[in-house]
């Protein structure tokens, strides 16, 4: 559970030192473009001998933006999914205490598991810092308290014309559902975008919800959320599920051993 907050923690910082980048580069970008229209206007005068100063201003801007694209590529570098097979509701129990300390004391949790009987493949800490990303959003839309609840079931998905994307088949749904203040319909239409966040400067990087699809997606699954104004916010991640009795031997051991203490 330590390492479970230290994960979480980890995870945190590094999407503010993502969000930071991004702010910065576009500060760069800035410099690029004021110093380019400077240069134009010499230009355009018949002054090429006084562009020196903005073309050394470029230069310096575009070595600062190598550097911070650098370190954007050495965090993604880190995000290599290492997929196991999961119980979801097993993962769910154990980071139940997490779950709890994140939501704090106005937050009721209420976990509705015992439904599921498929496992999943998937990165666990993946998972963990779904769910944990959509405790915080949760918590954030209750300010003045309320109910989380966690269910998962075994769902089969039929074809459907309406969603020619959807794979039909077995999956796994994991539900995170809140009472908060919910989503407009333009919010709704951004919140997978990376930085997208209605949340004050240094509360929110965006980075929550377009994380968790990249994830689920990877994982050959998809999200759905639903979501109004006053009605709150439901958020299922479905992974595709797999028999219990499909599991490869090696991997079934290989899951007892990591699993039980
Ligand atoms: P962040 O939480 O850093 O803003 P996210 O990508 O997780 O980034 O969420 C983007 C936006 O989606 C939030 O700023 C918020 O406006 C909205 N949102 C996400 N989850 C919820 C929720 N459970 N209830 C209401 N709004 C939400």
């Amino acid at each position: 559970s330590e390492e479970r907050l230290a994960h979480a923690q980890k995870m945190e910082a590094i999407g503010q030192l993502t969000g930071g980048i991004a702010h910065d580069f576009n500060n760069v970008l800035q410099v690029v473009i004021g110093s380019l229209g400077v240069i134009e206007r010499q230009l355009a005068r018949g002054r090429a001998e006084e562009i020196g100063p903005s073309v050394a201003a470029i230069r310096k801007a575009a070595s600062s933006a190598s550097n911070l694209i650098d370190r954007l590529l050495a965090f993604s570098r880190r995000q290599t999914l290492l997929p196991r097979v999961i119980e979801p509701d097993r993962l769910v129990v154990g980071l139940e205490d997490m779950l709890r300390r994140t939501l704090g004391s106005g937050v009721e949790l209420d976990l509705r598991l015992g439904r599921c009987r498929r496992s999943v493949v998937c990165d666990p800490s993946q998972l963990e810092s779904a769910l944990l990303n959509l405790a915080i959003n949760a918590r954030d839309a209750m300010p003045a308290g309320g109910v989380l609840e966690i269910a998962t079931a075994d769902r089969r998905l039929d074809a459907d014309p309406a969603d020619p994307d959807l794979t039909p088949g077995d999956y796994v749904e994991i539900s995170v559902k809140d009472n908060g203040v919910g989503m407009s319909r333009e919010v709704l239409a951004h919140v997978f975008e990376p930085f997208f966040t209605t949340k004050p400067t240094g509360r929110g990087t965006g980075l929550g919800l377009s994380q968790i699809y990249g994830f689920v997606k990877q994982s050959g699954g998809f999200v759905r959320i639903d979501s109004a104004p006053g009605k709150g916010t439901n958020v299922r991640l479905y992974l595709p599920g797999r028999d219990q009795r499909e599991v490869q031997p090696a991997e079934a051991i290989a899951e007892q051993k990591q699993g039980c203490p």
